[in-house]
């Protein structure tokens, strides 16, 4: 018996994401990496600072596996802040090694062998991986282009007994839609009688460009059955730094919190005291985010704006996604390689989000979160095409 040969991999179709590979190939040719979502300006130097002070004064042990007190206090606050609802910072609130761990644990606490999960169509790539390894079954609802809104009666058909969860993420990546009050009713409404939970991927919930974007925090009945999750990555500029958290009924803590403590205990002692700190000394710190990537999202699309790509709309995160029908034929994987190799700009083909991608659908997604100057260049270059 060989290694290989006795080897049968439990995800047969994942091979290395999307996000490794276009960034190791952006380093590659030298092209400029609009393509995985992380910033390429540094986060508030005063967080910066508190880290640094951090380490140097001590705190570099395991913290409490749920989370430093003081880190889970100071995210009850934001909470009810930003959402007027008040969560337990005790028996609710989980810090998790960013979003990804939180989801994680979530997915394999709650979905059992068999157990059917609904996702929207495209979905962030974790999603569905992580309720395979759990012995779960996902059935996709599509999202049609350009609005990418969710079609209810769609997703009550996909409904069975076998449906124990569903997979909602708002401000949306790849697609840059949000939710309105209304799609958090009728998800409601569609699952309030069944045994179904609702896990909400909010890692961008400050980056929203109008009023009307929602959070399941906001939905009183709906939060009862729901897990959310939320990233500092997104809200502080630190994506290495890799600190999330999920909040969540006590029930369902407990629950996830018997995964959270084996996969990983705890997340980074200085660093959770120093976003505990910092959220303590500027606790309206995220207020001005979306104003802040509403900028950037607007000069990268001005900048477009006479190229021959189609802006489709953006309304939050900090992805804006581009037609390229009227330049190429050819599929968005393969554009997004020529693109690198030619242009000097990298992308991420949207295709790659899909359990069934559109036929003929020419989308790919660029990441504003960067300078000015970096955004204006990759325009420069897009725009001669
Ligand atoms: N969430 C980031 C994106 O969508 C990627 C994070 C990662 O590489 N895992 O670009």
């Amino acid at each position: 018996m060989t290694i290989a040969s006795a080897l049968i991999s439990k995800l047969p179709l994942v091979g290395t994401t999307i996000f490794t590979k276009m960034s190791a190939l952006a380093v590659e040719k030298g092209a400029i990496n609009l393509s995985q979502g992380f910033p390429d300006f540094p986060p508030d130097a005063r967080l910066l600072e508190r880290a640094s002070q951090a380490i140097l004064t001590g705190n570099n042990q395991y913290s409490p596996m749920t989370g430093l007190p003081i880190l889970r206090e100071a995210i009850a606050g934001l909470i009810e802040r930003h959402y007027d609802r008040k969560v337990n910072a005790f028996s609710e609130i989980t810090v998790t090694s960013g979003a990804s761990e939180a989801i994680f644990d979530a997915i394999a606490a709650l979905v059992h062998d068999g157990d059917e999960v609904i996702l929207f169509d495209p979905a962030y790539d974790l999603y569905e991986p992580a309720v395979t390894l759990a012995g779960g079954v996902c059935r996709r609802v599509t999202l049609s282009a350009p609005e990418f809104r969710p079609d209810w009666q769609a997703f009550s058909e996909l409904l069975s007994d076998k449906t124990r969860l569903v997979l909602i993420n708002t401000p949306h990546n790849p697609t840059g839609s949000c939710w309105l009050a209304e799609d958090l009713e009728s998800l409601w409404q569609v699952i309030a009688s069944r045994d179904i939970y609702v896990l909400s991927d909010e890692v961008y919930e400050f980056i929203h460009f109008s009023e009307s974007a929602v959070s399941v925090h906001k939905h009183t009945e709906l939060s009862k059955r729901s897990l959310v999750v939320s990233s500092f990555g997104k809200s502080f500029h630190l994506t290495g730094w890799k600190v999330g958290y999920i909040v969540a009924p006590a029930e369902l803590t407990v629950e996830l919190r018997k995964v959270h403590q084996f996969v990983s205990f705890c997340t980074a002692t200085p660093l959770q005291q120093a976003l505990a700190e910092h959220l303590i000394a500027l606790p309206e710190a995220s207020t001005g985010l979306a104003a802040f990537y509403q900028q950037k999202r607007d000069v990268l699309r001005n900048a477009l704006v006479g190229s021959r790509f189609t802006l489709l709309p953006c309304e939050g995160t900090y992805f804006q996604l581009l037609d390229y029908s009227q330049i190429s034929d050819l599929d968005d994987v393969a554009f997004c390689e020529w693109l690198i190799d030619q242009v000097g700009v990298a992308a991420i083909p949207v295709s790659v989000f899909y359990q069934q991608p559109p036929k003929d659908q020419r989308i790919i997604r660029l990441c504003f979160a960067k300078e000015e100057s970096t955004l204006l260049e990759a325009a420069r270059r897009l725009s001669e095409l």
